[in-house]
């Protein structure tokens, strides 16, 4: 057993307290390898925001169970080397499908993690909840539990359609579970293609496509039934078009990838929203950069020179979702 205090993380507890009161979202970014790591650190020490290392099971059989607990720990010590004295890291599991994932996770040193029985009937959903609550909080690791059903394609998930979160539920399933977070259903969406064209509408001006707008009614509806609780956003990438665009005129082939406005994230982080996830977008920027020099310096075959400047775009982008998009920054000294 490796607790993740060993390694100088933190759960999500009073981050998420700190978040609603405050009126901002904490990001959670994932990764796969060490030049994202080196991204995230680098642009949450910069900024001093506290950060949620997000690895989902896919991402910790691709780089080692035993070799992550590792990076995170380096990347507590990165972090303080950075100059960022009280780092606020938290190593979190994302869309764990079975008790005996998460346990393994929190016996490996997380701080938390998210158990998914959203495909679940409820009931199921319920228990299941209940038993990683219960296993993780013997050992302070916190528990995000999944009420609704999102659309989209990701590592472990894939649906066709989604299913709002029903408020009528949620106090009875944050009652039972005991579960410290909840990820809903709004209308955001796993991937780099959460809208079809046929369900936005085209900006006159830009000739842009605009998607449909998030719920915002269901997440009234829920604060409403748990006031102050903890509100996880998934699917929440934005798609810069200027990153699909890079990738489309350097030999990819992104058409119509669409992503969730800034502005309705934006709206979304004032509220009891207090953790967002980022995926997709930090995938783009890091593709359309190797793309370019790939395209540009085609007898080019040091990584570095490739994963260097795919680093920097990453890091770009993560400092502007902590500052324009989540309002994270200055948060965590
Ligand atoms: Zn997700």
């Amino acid at each position: 057993m490796v607790s993740y205090k060993e390694l100088g993380l933190v759960n999500t507890r009073e981050m998420f307290a700190k978040a609603i009161k405050g009126g901002y979202a904490i990001p959670a970014f994932n990764f796969n390898n060490m030049e994202q790591l080196q991204a995230i650190i680098k642009a949450a020490a910069e900024e001093k925001s506290p950060v949620i290392l997000q690895v989902s099971k896919g991402a910790r059989n691709y780089a080692n169970a035993t070799l992550l607990r590792y990076m995170a720990q380096g990347a507590v010590a990165y972090a303080k080397e950075l100059g960022w004295e009280h780092p606020q890291i938290v190593l979190h599991l994302d869309h764990g499908d079975s008790f005996e994932l998460c346990k393994s996770c929190i016996d490996n040193g997380f701080s938390s993690v998210m158990i998914d029985g959203s495909h679940l009937p409820y009931e199921e959903n319920v228990a299941l909840t209940k038993k990683v609550v219960d296993y993780a909080h013997q050992y302070d690791v916190t528990v995000e539990g999944e009420l609704g059903v999102l659309a989209g394609v990701e590592d472990e998930v894939s649906s066709d359609h989604h299913t709002y979160t029903n408020p009528e539920e949620v106090i009875d399933f944050a009652t039972r579970t005991g579960c410290d977070s909840l990820a809903i259903s709004i209308g955001t969406s796993h991937g780099a293609y959460k809208f079809t064209p046929e369900q936005c509408t085209r900006d006159p001006k830009t000739g842009l496509l605009v998607p449909p707008p998030l719920a915002f009614d269901v997440l009234d509806a829920v604060m409403e039934k748990l006031p102050g609780f903890p509100i996880v956003l998934h699917g929440s990438s934005s798609v810069p078009q200027e990153y699909v665009k890079i990738i489309n005129e350097n030999g990819g082939k992104l058409p119509d990838a669409i992503g969730i406005p800034e502005e309705q994230l934006r709206k979304a982080a004032k509220s009891a929203v207090c953790k967002i996830n980022i995926d997709s977008d930090s995938r783009l920027a890091m593709t359309a950069a190797i793309r370019k020099v790939f395209n540009e310096k085609p007898g080019e075959f040091d990584p570095r020179k490739y994963l260097g400047p795919a680093r920097d775009e990453m890091e770009k982008l993560y400092k502007h979702k902590i500052v324009n998009v989540l309002g994270s920054n200055g948060k965590a000294e």
